[in-house]
């Protein structure tokens, strides 16, 4: 058995003020978890995105998501959960006033091919993404597939 305190857990830099990856911590193999809170604005992610192999569940415990979708932008609000298939588009955005508190679950751990799309300013649309440690190690940048801009620094 293991057991840890989730604010034992270090964060993690990104799009979330805090994100705290416990099943790292937990040691565990074929589950992500994921503990985040998210400031008024902030997303789980660093774009609109997909993974390849991962199923991902979001349990919403305080404050309210809105969940970019395939279907359109779906609310989801403290006591809700949501699940999206494999390969499925979505971004999660807190657009409450308040401070989101949500747990990520993901399966299997290893996701597979995560592709994402940014608002580029340079092409003028959403292009695809990648997102790797800054070259001077600060941290992590969003840059643009197509023109190679840099959309977004994360630290
Ligand atoms: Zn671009």
């Amino acid at each position: 058995m293991e057991r840890i305190r989730i604010d034992d857990v270090d964060s993690r830099a990104g799009p979330a003020t805090v994100k705290r990856p416990l099943a790292a911590a937990l040691g565990a193999s074929d589950v992500a978890l994921n503990y985040y809170e998210l400031a008024a604005g902030e997303s789980f992610a660093y774009g609109y995105h997909r993974h390849e192999d991962q199923e991902e569940l979001f349990v919403v415990e305080r404050g309210e998501v809105t969940f970019e979708t395939e279907e359109g932008d779906v609310a989801v609000a403290a006591g809700e959960v949501v699940r999206f298939d494999p390969g499925e588009w979505q971004r999660g955005v807190n657009t409450g006033g308040k401070r989101v508190i949500a747990f990520a679950i993901g399966a299997p751990r290893e996701a597979g091919e995560t592709e994402i799309r940014r608002d580029c300013e340079r092409c003028g649309e959403r292009t695809p993404h990648t997102v790797a440690r800054a070259d001077d190690g600060d941290g992590t940048v969003a840059r643009c597939l197509d023109c190679d801009a840099v959309t977004g620094r994360f630290e």
